[in-house]
């Protein structure tokens, strides 16, 4: 089926987009939410991650210690590399079910470090980008999570560059604080585009 990889920085809105292709009957495959259910009690990786970095990883209910793992990987980045040698492959495998079950005219893949992680945009069909400003970015994740502009800033630093996401994108939403319509327009106005790619295709 046409897939359409939806991308874009922390707090661009891409959870706010996707929701809205979704309201137009377009079934969405959620990478964050195939890594948090792998990971998850009894989830796909835990025998592997529980293997790789030791018990002391896995929660009682036989989760990932999420936390534990956070703190690990933010200064190491050799472990971080072998959590995703585990994690990758199985999400990749997931997404691939998820997208061959779905049932619609296109898929959106939501891949939130689609320009930082691997060969997604080959994996895809047509990549799409929301993009605001770094400070609409910040007020929103310092809103949504109550975080500090430091720590919004420190996650903003360790992802793609707002350039880096556009230089890939072959379509892209421009997010900022408007009238809610001004989103609306734009997600109806690519629905149709992709409708008939996807039935060209
Ligand atoms: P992402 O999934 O990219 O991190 P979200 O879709 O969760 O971003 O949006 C981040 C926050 O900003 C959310 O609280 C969301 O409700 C809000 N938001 C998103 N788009 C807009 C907009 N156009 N106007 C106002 N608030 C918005």
């Amino acid at each position: 089926m046409f897939a359409v990889g939806l991308t874009g920085g922390i707090g661009s809105g891409k959870s706010t987009v996707a929701d809205r292709f979704g309201a137009l009957g377009v079934p969405l495959v959620d990478t964050d939410v195939i890594a948090h259910r792998i990971t998850a009690p009894n989830g796909v990786a835990m025998p592997a991650i529980a293997q790789e970095f030791g018990p002391s990883f896995v929660t009682t209910d036989g989760s990932l210690d999420r936390a534990q793992m956070r703190t690990l990987i933010f200064s190491d980045d050799t472990a971080r590399k072998r959590l995703e040698a585990i994690t990758h492959p199985l999400i990749r495998a997931e997404t691939q079910r998820e997208r061959n079950d779905a049932q619609g005219p296109y898929v959106i893949v939501v891949v939130p470090l689609l320009v930082e992680s691997g060969n997604w945009k080959t994996r895809v069909d047509r990549v799409l980008t929301v993009d605001c400003s770094v400070e609409t970015q910040i007020a929103r994740v310092m809103r949504r999570n109550a975080f500090s502009r430091e720590q919004v800033l420190a996650i903003i630093a360790r992802q793609a560059t707002r350039e880096q996401r556009l230089a890939a994108a072959d379509d892209t939403i421009v997010n900022e604080d408007a009238p809610p319509d001004a989103l609306q327009i734009q997600v109806e106005a690519l629905h149709r585009a992709y409708l008939a790619y996807a039935h060209t295709a």
